[in-house]
């Protein structure tokens, strides 16, 4: 998916700051943030969104979670809280179609979300 975006980011190509990496993921902060603390957490590997996400993926899936508990961590609102969200497709308003899981914190949050 070479006109992707976040394959693009995740390869380094924009000399993009990872505030997390390991071999199946990266996390970056996003370029328009919505909170206090607005990472996004993508696979490596190139998956359009979580409908594609197969039974193998299962753990990439996990991994995805437990690198955002881990900046959560670092970022120190790991206690106070934090919301992680994973949009689907157009009545999500999903933009990029790389899946990224959205850690958002340092603010309250409303509930439910727009
Ligand atoms: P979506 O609506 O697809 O769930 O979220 C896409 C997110 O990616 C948005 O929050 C947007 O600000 C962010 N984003 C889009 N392009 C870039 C980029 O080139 N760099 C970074 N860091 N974030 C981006
Ligand atoms: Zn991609």
């Amino acid at each position: 998916m070479s006109e992707c975006i976040f394959c693009k980011i995740a390869a380094g190509d924009f000399g993009t700051e990872f505030v997390y990496e390991d071999a199946e993921v990266v996390a970056f902060r996003d370029l328009n943030p919505q909170a206090p603390t607005h990472v996004l957490v993508i696979p490596r590997r190139h998956i359009a969104t979580t409908n594609d996400l197969s039974e193998a993926d299962a753990g990439l899936a996990g991994r995805m979670t437990l690198a955002a508990k881990q900046v959560a961590e670092q970022e120190g609102i790991g206690e106070a809280g934090y919301r992680t969200v994973l949009n689907c497709n157009a009545d999500a308003g999903q933009e990029v179609y790389h899946i990224h899981l959205h850690l958002l914190g340092g603010r309250r949050m409303n509930w439910p979300p727009g």
